[in-house]
């Protein structure tokens, strides 16, 4: 039996999807061939390429608006810098809410001057910033809308005059929101798309080719989308399981029904937590990640009693970061209601002890 997978990521995907793709390596829709043992440019992955980022396009309504989706390697890091090394010319402004956002500053630092408008990390980032100047000279606003670490989430986005990008690895395609506010988002697979290994890019072309110095072509976005992101091989396998669950998304319903779920898990987790006498809450109630619920023991000498407790009850991936402690419970779109009820029984459980 599955357990339920409350892990941050990599994470739980739909088991349709898991079927699909690992009937893919055995042999690819009746062609006779393992999906890894062809050619990128054999009409069967070209058409699962252009299937996939049609689908991005189609699910996040950005469809002849001047936006390319690309598909890159090098993890949700890499975009740290490959970001800057394609948009900023001598100042990019970024809000920092996290482990997540300080690399992605550090990596911009290499480039040039980073203003940093706002942070949280005064409450050890339980929170996200609301008043803060966006400073019109600089190349982009760069924010994480969701800190998988601390359990945060951007509820309304910063009106920027700037160019605004995002990290959304951990939160994207979980709720339906406006991405035309956005000129350029990135999110690692592995937490609510597919498998690790490859990285989704939604870029605004007119934002690309106003900085002056020379880009290497691995780390140029014009590179990808001249050459529909096979300049060289793409992960094949990441990006065929990505299109299997771009598929699963819009066969239920698209972001509007994925987010109801969504915010329903959310919701029945943090009643418990809140309710519950043994647990708190770790970020601020406004704030609160409909992805990453984080909450600690009020005692935290019983931590070994609740572990034993959902260790034992097929619970996966429930211990917090090490930055927060406590637990994390990861609740991304291929997480059952089950296995969220099945957390609260734990909960209930250790608190009746
Ligand atoms: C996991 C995560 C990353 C790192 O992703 P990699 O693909 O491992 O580089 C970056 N940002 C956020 C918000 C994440 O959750």
């Amino acid at each position: 039996m599955k357990k339920h997978n409350f892990s941050a990521g990599p994470s739980v995907l739909p088991n349709e999807v898991l079927f699909e793709a690992s009937k893919s390596i055995i042999e690819l829709d009746n062609i006779g061939l393992s999906l890894i043992e062809i050619s990128h440019r054999s009409k069967e992955f070209i058409s699962i390429m252009e299937e996939a980022t049609e689908r991005v396009l189609e699910i996040t309504k950005l469809k002849n608006k001047g936006y390319k989706a690309i598909f890159v390697q090098g993890g949700a890091s890499m975009q740290f810098l490959m970001a800057a090394y394609n948009l900023l010319e001598n100042k990019g402004a970024y809000i920092n809410t996290g482990t997540w956002s300080s690399k992605a500053i550090k990596e911009a630092k290499l480039l040039g001057e980073v203003n940093e408008i706002a942070s949280s990390a005064d409450k050890n980032f339980n929170y996200i910033p609301k008043k803060y100047k966006i400073p019109v000279d600089a190349q982009y606003l760069h924010i994480t809308t969701n800190n998988t670490i601390f359990g945060t989430q951007y509820k309304t986005f910063p009106k920027s005059p700037i160019p605004l990008i995002a990290d959304m690895s951990s939160d994207i395609f979980s709720r339906e929101i406006d991405f035309s506010k956005f000129d350029l988002f990135y999110a690692g697979a592995q937490k609510n798309i597919g498998p690790a290994g490859v990285t989704l890019v939604v870029i605004k072309e007119e934002i690309l080719n106003r900085v002056s110095r020379n880009i290497p072509s691995m780390l140029d976005y014009s590179n990808y989308i001249q050459a529909g992101s096979m300049s060289n091989t793409p992960p094949v396998f990441a990006i065929y399981t990505t299109l299997l669950n771009l598929r699963w998304i819009e066969k239920n319903g698209g972001l509007k029904e994925i987010e109801k779920l969504n915010t329903a898990k959310a919701k029945l987790i943090y009643d418990e937590i809140d309710r519950n006498t043994c647990f708190e809450g770790f970020s601020d109630l406004n704030d609160r990640s409909i992805m990453n619920a984080t909450f600690t023991l009020k005692n935290e000498k019983r931590k070994n009693e609740f572990d034993q407790i959902w260790m034992k009850n097929n619970i996966n991936g429930l211990n917090g970061h090490r930055s927060v402690g406590g637990y994390r419970a990861s609740i991304y779109n291929a997480l059952k209601v089950e296995s969220v009820e099945e957390l609260i029984r734990c909960m209930k459980k250790f608190e009746k002890n």
